[in-house]
């Protein structure tokens, strides 16, 4: 990975927010920074100096993974070591301006707020800066979206175990532990979140972990899931049919279906999220399901499940190549049933391409 060059893209925010230092405490963004895969640090980036701070459990692990900062071994939180670092370093500066650090607004608690004013002194200052890491992290580079691949080729292989497990009274909690056994068999470190099996009228609910419940003999069945290889997740919806779907269900399943092609379809550099939100919505609307399409269109995906940006009405953020999101729409129809169709899909020069390679016929099982 490009740690310097990450590191040089970050540090040019500084000006635009007036910083000296900014202290990285999210561990996706430290990951993405410096390398650092452990539970415990923080990054201390100031103008000339890159610091990793992390505890004894992490000596040696953070030294074969840190790059392109200076490894410290703390006896006490990361976080506090770095603020202990900070006031001694802002001793050091000779001048009477004050010293700037940002710290993540989004990830730090009030108490490390807290903790972390009480060392500081006089002439330092906090001041909470919007995403900078997460911004940097939207658009991948080619070996993100090589990892990616990788992740998305493992995720959408458990569908075929999905296949083979869903029947007639097996319990949705069956049917996912067959597929994520598969996934760790296949190398995944873990599902990217609880996979969702959802049968019958339970498939109206849009975020329904599998349940003790049996498949009905007859009914949609919501199978969205994913895997984390390397640090990159995966993530992928198919909903599927047990029984003879009615021609009710056949009509919603092919709307959802049209609608998500539309929105793959408005994905190209230079749209907004907001249009690609609004090619799936439109569609829905137009079939008369649009109240039924409750939640937004997608989401970025990399390092967490849920990143930036989101895809959602209205939504500003302008698509570039290299951007990983997905496109899931999905409409629910409360007490009967609910169909979604998730792929992910990168942004490239003129258009995009999907990444998720199963096919979005209704399967009948
Ligand atoms: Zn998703
Ligand atoms: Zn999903």
């Amino acid at each position: 990975m490009n740690y310097k060059g990450r590191l040089k893209r970050f540090r040019s925010y500084f000006r635009h927010y007036r910083l000296d230092a900014l202290l990285v405490t999210h561990l996706p963004n430290i990951r993405y920074l410096c390398g650092f895969t452990g539970s415990a640090g923080a990054l201390l980036v100031s103008r000339n100096k890159c610091e990793f701070f992390t505890d004894g459990r992490y000596r040696e692990q953070a030294d074969d993974e840190v790059q392109g900062a200076r490894v410290i071994i703390a006896s006490k939180p990361p976080v506090l070591a770095a603020a202990e670092r900070l006031a001694a370093d802002g001793r050091k500066a000779e001048t009477k301006a004050p010293w700037w650090t940002g710290v993540e607004g989004e990830h730090l608690t009030l108490a490390e707020r807290f903790r972390v004013g009480v060392e500081m002194r006089s002439d330092h200052r906090l001041k909470a800066v919007p995403p900078v890491a997460e911004v940097l992290r939207m658009v991948k580079d080619d070996e993100e979206i090589r990892l990616i691949r990788a992740a998305v080729s493992l995720g959408a292989s458990l569908f075929d175990r999905a296949l083979q497990a869903i029947r007639p009274g097996v319990k949705e909690v069956e049917v996912a532990a067959e597929m994520e056994y598969a996934a760790r068999r296949g190398g995944a470190e873990g599902m990217s979140f609880p996979t969702i099996i959802a049968a019958g009228a339970r498939s109206a609910l849009p975020h329904a972990r599998a349940s003790e419940a049996a498949i009905p003999r007859s009914g949609f069945v919501v199978c969205d899931f994913g895997v984390i290889l390397a640090g990159y997740y995966s993530d992928m919806t198919r909903t599927v049919h047990v029984g003879h779907p009615t021609s009710a269900a056949r009509q919603l399943y092919q709307a959802v279906l049209e609608a998500q092609q539309a929105a793959v379809d408005a994905v190209r550099p230079g749209a907004t999220v907001g249009e690609v939100d609004q090619a799936a919505r439109k569609l829905l609307q137009k079939q008369g399901f649009g109240q039924y399409f409750t939640h937004s269109t997608g989401h970025g995906v990399g390092l967490e499940i849920h990143e930036a940006p989101k895809v959602a009405a209205g939504g500003p953020e302008i698509l570039k190549p290299g951007m990983v999101i997905t496109i899931e729409p999905g409409a629910y129809i409360p007490g009967k049933y609910g169909v979604r169709i998730e792929d992910m899909v990168v942004v490239t020069e003129h258009g995009c391409e999907v990444l998720t390679p199963t096919s979005k016929e209704l399967v009948t099982i």
